[in-house]
């Protein structure tokens, strides 16, 4: 027992010791590489600090070796990229304690004043019978200023009541705002602001569903960039990041209305066309593949010139009997064959069905 006890506390001296080494190497590296030491950024070098995430750790690490300075842009990056997913789940935790205690709390009050109104209610009756006999004056008297005495008393818990409802129907609101906000971030990827996998994987679905009761047309576009593990090589990951964002923006740039962009994973992006057939998406997809090609690629730390990037694109258009996952294969097998001849390119089915057909002959 006694030696559990001790093993215990030594546990937490441990633990207690190599939270504070952490903490010291968090604000020595923040130093050494003149970070200002803003919350945000005591949380992203105390994350590399444990090595609590190791995408984060090895981006760091990668940065100290090549001594790339952690400019504003830079930390930025780091943070949307790290920090967003991790804060909007702690808020929804918040959140969720928050609307725990309110109920508790509402419910205490409304327990209370039902009490209230019972004492109330039995004063009344009590009164009630009293002043059934013949009574004197002095008598009536004092069970009137009994009445008038509980009356008053019930009149100011019922203002209380009213007043402690109505903050909690604030609290209430002001909950639901957070909870829309975490909602959300969580159909959102915090890197490119678009929607991410999860959101892409639900409308796909919808987007089939939808098609398939009222007969219309859904193509899919699959998009990857060219040569990015070159860019990665030559610029770092996180010049990287910033051109994942670029072709995000071009594609919410060229994608309107009901169709939906989606990072569907890395550097692979996708895009769900509704209501349009296979030439028109084919149309889409080329002018998308022209606006990332024309983007004039600047670092904005140091005006470097980085070039120029470009994507190939697959485009697939619903049939029948697709599933989500066939429709994404028959799309990514039109972006393998983009990739396979020349990239920046875009792919149709139609494309990929005439060179099988013509391999065949
Ligand atoms: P290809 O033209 O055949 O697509 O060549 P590629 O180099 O783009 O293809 P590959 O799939 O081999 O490499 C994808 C690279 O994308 C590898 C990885 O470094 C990079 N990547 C994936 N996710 C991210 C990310 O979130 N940020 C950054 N900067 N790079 C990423
Ligand atoms: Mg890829
Ligand atoms: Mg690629």
């Amino acid at each position: 027992m006694a030696g559990n006890r001790l093993r215990n506390a030594g546990a937490q001296v441990t633990e207690q010791s190599r939270e504070q080494a952490s903490a010291k190497t968090a604000f020595a590296l923040m130093g050494d590489w003149n970070v200002t030491p803003t919350p945000e950024n005591y949380e992203l070098f105390y994350a590399y600090a444990t090595g609590s995430n190791a995408v984060l750790s090895q981006v760091m690490e990668e940065m100290i070796r090549q001594r790339n300075a952690f400019s504003p842009e830079v930390l930025e990056a780091l943070k949307a990229r790290f920090l967003l997913r991790e804060r909007a789940a702690k808020t929804m935790e918040d959140v969720g304690a928050g609307i725990g205690e309110m109920l508790d709390a509402v419910l205490a009050k409304l327990e209370t004043a039902g009490k209230d109104a019972g004492d109330y209610s039995r004063t009344l009756s009590a009164a009630g019978s009293e002043m059934g006999g013949t009574q004197s004056p002095v008598a009536v008297k004092k069970v009137l200023d009994r009445l008038v005495g509980a009356t008053r008393a019930m009149e100011t818990r019922a203002k209380n009541l009213e007043g402690e409802l109505q903050r909690s129907s604030e609290q209430v609101t002001e909950l639901k705002t957070q909870l829309d906000t975490v909602r959300k971030e969580s159909r959102i990827d915090p890197l490119t602001n678009i929607a991410n996998r999860k959101t892409f994987d639900t409308e796909l679905q919808a987007a089939i569903e939808d098609a398939n009761e009222s007969g219309a047309t859904v193509a899919l576009m699959m998009c990857d960039i060219d040569h990015f593990k070159r860019f990665n090589d030559s610029w770092g990951h996180l010049t990287g990041d910033q051109v994942l964002r670029l072709v995000a923006n071009c594609l919410s740039e060229n994608v309107k209305g009901r169709d939906t962009a989606a990072r569907y994973g890395g550097e692979e992006f996708a895009v769900i066309v509704r209501q349009t057939a296979l030439a028109g998406a084919v149309g889409l997809a080329d002018q998308i593949r022209g606006t990332v090609e024309c983007k004039k690629l600047v670092k904005k730390s140091t005006g470097d010139i980085l070039g120029t990037i470009t994507i190939s694109i697959g485009v697939a258009q619903l049939s029948p009997q697709d599933t989500p996952e066939t429709l994404v294969q028959r799309a990514d097998a039109c972006l393998y064959r983009a990739k396979n001849t020349g990239r920046n390119r875009v792919v149709s089915e139609d494309e990929l069905a005439a060179s099988a057909t013509s391999n065949a002959a």
